[in-house]
């Protein structure tokens, strides 16, 4: 295989930079599962204030956010609305069903989005047969979506709708922060709309490892026994907390720029013969594409990319994906437009 030199599988593929690399050195440790990590009390104050919540809790990964959140919310037999390419479906191992027995209900959205009404028609009745509609699940931006960033009066009509029914409610936000840098919204107006919410370190953030996920402390309190539980408890911590405040300080506002170079290799590859951008807006970091027109697999395709040194995700047997990063350039982006350029002109030629 050729080397990997610009790799847009997916925004969790950056590597500590040096100034977050010396802030992770210097971080004052302690033991956050005996009696707390300065660091990581620093980095969960940040995050809480970010919010708007009381309280926040540093896991090892975004899935372990969701899980633990979706543990508190939900009882065993309960129903979770999300769409149905929520990534608790689609990419966390059945976790909801294996360990919480609660069972995500799928609504039909538009790129991730979907409506008051589909919220409501998801709630069931009342009924001795029928599982307690519990919590409503939003992902911001939407992944599989194409990185759709909810728009703030779409995120209050669900939210409200939930409410009003008696539902919980929690956002996915791995990339909560190319929400707010697309949207302009503050990410404390989205917090408000939600019982509980997360980021992700590990993705447009640029750390190696960790999420957030905020609350009420309440909430928090019970969300730690099942950071314990699931073995998500740490020690010194701080070393991978340091790398989240120095992201919080240094790594947000540049998020722009990834949404840029997304909108560049969109706009490089729109228009070459059997890729299409799907969907076609790109509004923060991701970036699909619909090679089925080549007459070539994803694999294929994706293989032949790969040849020029560009490494694009498979998302399923129609889409590719390519999402934008820290330590991707707009020199590499020009580049993978060539490599893309290319696959897809000997494509054509052969057909
Ligand atoms: C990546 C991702 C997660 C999981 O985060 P990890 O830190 O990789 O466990 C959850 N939801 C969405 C939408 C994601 O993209």
């Amino acid at each position: 295989m050729s080397d990997i030199r610009i790799d847009l599988q997916s925004d969790t593929q950056t590597r500590p930079t040096p100034g977050m690399m010396r802030a992770m050195a210097e971080a004052p440790l302690g033991d956050e599962q005996v009696d707390g990590d300065p660091t990581t009390d620093r980095l969960c104050a940040m995050v809480a204030g970010l919010f708007g919540k009381e309280a926040a809790v540093l896991m090892p990964s975004g899935t372990m956010c969701n899980l633990a959140a979706i543990l508190v919310h939900c009882r065993p037999g309960d129903e979770i609305l999300c769409d149905r390419t929520a990534h608790i479906i689609t990419s966390e191992s059945g976790g909801p069903a294996a360990i919480a027995g609660a069972m995500p209900r799928a609504l039909d959205g538009v790129n991730g989005i979907f409506t008051p009404d589909q919220v409501v028609d998801g709630i069931r009745d009342v009924k001795r047969n029928a599982p307690r509609t519990r919590l409503l699940h939003v992902e911001q931006t939407a992944n599989l979506g194409g990185g759709t960033v909810w728009p703030l009066a779409a995120l209050e009509a669900v939210t409200e709708t939930a409410r009003r029914h008696g539902l919980a409610t929690h956002m996915d936000g791995a990339r909560l922060m190319n929400a707010t840098v697309a949207s302009g919204v503050a990410a404390g107006d989205y917090g408000r709309l939600v019982d509980s919410l997360w980021l992700d370190l590990s993705k447009g953030l640029g750390c190696p490892v960790g999420g957030v996920l905020a609350g009420s402390a309440a909430f928090i309190e019970e969300a730690w026994c099942w950071k314990q539980r699931l073995g998500g408890a740490m020690r010194q911590s701080g070393v991978l907390a340091a790398a989240g405040i120095y992201a919080l300080d240094n790594h947000v506002e540049r998020l722009a720029e990834d949404h840029a170079n997304a909108r560049a290799f969109a706009e490089g590859v729109r228009g070459l013969p059997g890729v299409v951008p799907d969907p076609g807006e790109v509004p923060t970091n991701i970036v699909f594409l619909d090679v089925t027109g080549t007459g070539m697999t994803t694999d294929a395709f994706r293989d032949r990319v790969l040849e020029h040194g560009v490494r694009l995700g498979r998302s399923d047997r129609r889409r590719l994906r390519a999402v934008t990063h820290l330590d991707v350039t707009r020199a590499h982006i020009d580049e993978a437009v060539r490599a893309v350029r290319d696959v897809a002109g000997a494509a054509e030629r052969v057909a």
